[in-house]
């Protein structure tokens, strides 16, 4: 059975987060309609595309703590730096991913890379808030740079184009990330006018991405360039149909987690209590610095 579109998600107004992101959130843990059917995805923002003039200042976000998920930082231009307080850090550009444990809790920072904010240019991101599951909230702190040259490549039949693999399988090929629960993340590649079908597991969670281009997805839903779509849990088949510029479609599936979720800032957690530890520990330090 082929896939059809459930939800539309639609972008919030463009906002800075810090002075080095400009970007639009499609969903977020507050909403209590979609967060079940989300799950175990909690929050995405879409930052650019965007041109950043060169720059000596350090443009980003300061010092910050997380708990209780991961952020999944993408980038597609620019660079990105970032420094937690449980030793993990790195500088990724093109292609590169950030997947960030927080578990119990780090304290970070995230900047543009120095040598990109020096001669300034496109940008472009994603970030990415992935739950955990509540038996491992509290797990220990990690941090995993994961590299575009280690992220496995599969052509789609016929000449369609390529799918890039950064978490979970498809035909045999598994990308890099680590996960706590099973979740693909995937870049497709459409050339123009091109067909593609790709299978996924009855009653996961599947959100498409539209985007640099439109989509049609089920021969019939168009996805306008820049929108993002959740599908329906029923169907194994996502049909996907690139125009004359073809397309760059972002996958994003996964296992629900079918737990309560009670978010709050920088915390995502099971409970109102422990979102009240949460605030208590940062505060006295528990969660490290910089
Ligand atoms: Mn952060």
């Amino acid at each position: 059975m082929i896939k059809s579109v459930r939800h539309r998600l639609e972008p919030s107004d463009p906002f800075w987060v810090g002075d080095g992101f400009p970007v639009r959130n499609f969903f977020s843990y507050d909403n209590p309609e979609l967060i079940q059917e989300l799950s175990p995805f909690l929050h995405l923002d879409h930052g650019g595309p965007v041109r950043f003039e060169p720059t000596e200042k350090r443009r980003g976000v300061g010092e910050h703590p997380h708990r209780g998920f991961e952020t999944v930082t993408i980038v597609y231009e620019g660079e990105v730096e970032h420094r937690d307080s449980s030793g993990g850090g790195g500088k990724i550009g093109p292609g590169d991913v950030q997947w960030m444990t927080a578990g119990s809790g780090v304290v970070h920072e995230e900047f543009h890379g120095r040598e990109y904010a020096k001669r300034g240019g496109p940008f472009e991101m994603i970030q990415l808030w992935v739950n955990l599951p509540r038996a491992q909230k509290m797990t220990r702190p990690r941090y995993q740079g994961l590299l575009d040259s280690e992220m496995p490549r599969v052509s789609l039949p016929g000449g369609a184009g390529e799918v890039r693999i950064l978490a979970g399988t498809l035909n045999g090929k598994t990308g890099p990330a680590k996960t706590f629960s099973p979740i693909q993340v995937w870049d497709i590649q459409l050339k123009p006018n091109a067909k593609a079908e790709l299978p996924f597991q009855e009653g996961h969670t599947l959100v498409v991405f539209a985007q640099n281009a439109p989509v049609t997805l089920s021969g019939s839903d168009v996805v306008e360039k820049g929108q993002m779509v959740l599908m329906d849990r029923k169907g194994t088949e996502l049909h996907l149909q690139s125009g004359p510029e073809g397309a760059r479609v972002l996958i994003l599936n996964g296992e629900p987690l079918n737990e309560p979720v009670v978010g709050y800032g920088p915390f995502v957690m099971s409970t109102p209590d422990e979102i009240r530890q949460a605030f208590k520990d940062y505060q006295n330090g528990k969660m490290g610095k910089l």
